[in-house]
């Protein structure tokens, strides 16, 4: 499995796959881990570096991951097989708003896909989340250009960290969750349901 987890390090550096950095994936094993975390779902797959890592931080961990494009989505099965996790993993090769996941629950929801469509995501999948879950946002700080965006920054971009710079709003504002935000790795934010009185 080591081996592995290089050779998807090495994959992702030449073809540009945007996997977790370390700081933040160690982060989320060890919430794994202190929480005894045992199901999660990830929207945005890629090739299967973080599903992996965070399938592998304890025994009973099980992972769904969702991801739209095929050629990462074969990749990742492929690695998920090499690292013998198929029983661990179950990677669904969809659009993760189009997914429906009825009856099922999850301990930590992990949000790693497309920037602009967090807040969507926030809004679909908090309804699967078990009452002492979380969810976690990567990429929160993007490049240190969010809360920093400047006249230089191409439409797309610009429009992009916008529309995290309205997902931190919602995620402050929002009366129903706590959120925490960190400054690990690209930022990371925690966010947990608060009790109902
Ligand atoms: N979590 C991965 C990296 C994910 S990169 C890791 O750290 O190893 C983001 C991925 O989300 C890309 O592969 C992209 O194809 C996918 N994606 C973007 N929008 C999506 C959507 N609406 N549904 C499913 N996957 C999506
Ligand atoms: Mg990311």
């Amino acid at each position: 499995m080591r081996e592995t987890i290089l050779e998807m390090e090495q994959y992702a550096k030449e073809e540009n796959v945007p996997i977790i950095e370390k700081d933040s994936i160690k982060f989320i094993m060890k919430y794994i881990k202190l929480n005894h975390v045992k199901s999660i779902l990830e929207v945005g797959t890629a090739i299967g570096y973080s599903a992996i890592l965070m399938a592998s931080a304890g025994e009973e961990v099980e992972v769904t991951t969702i991801e739209k494009d095929e050629k990462r989505y074969l990749e990742a099965l492929k690695n998920v097989k090499k690292c013998n996790l198929e029983k661990k993993i179950e990677v669904v090769f969809q659009d993760a708003v189009d997914v429906n996941l009825v009856g099922r629950k999850y301990d930590l929801i992990f949000i790693d896909a497309a920037k602009s469509q967090y807040k969507k995501y926030f809004e679909k999948f908090s309804n699967y989340l078990n009452p002492n879950g979380v969810i976690i946002s990567d990429n929160i700080n993007f490049h240190g250009l969010v809360g920093n965006r400047n006249g230089d920054l191409s439409k797309n971009l610009n429009s992009m960290v916008a529309k995290l710079e309205d997902y931190i709003e919602f995620l402050k504002e929002n009366k129903e969750y706590t959120t925490k935000f960190y400054d690990i790795g690209d930022g990371l934010s925690l966010s947990f349901k608060n009790e109902d009185k």
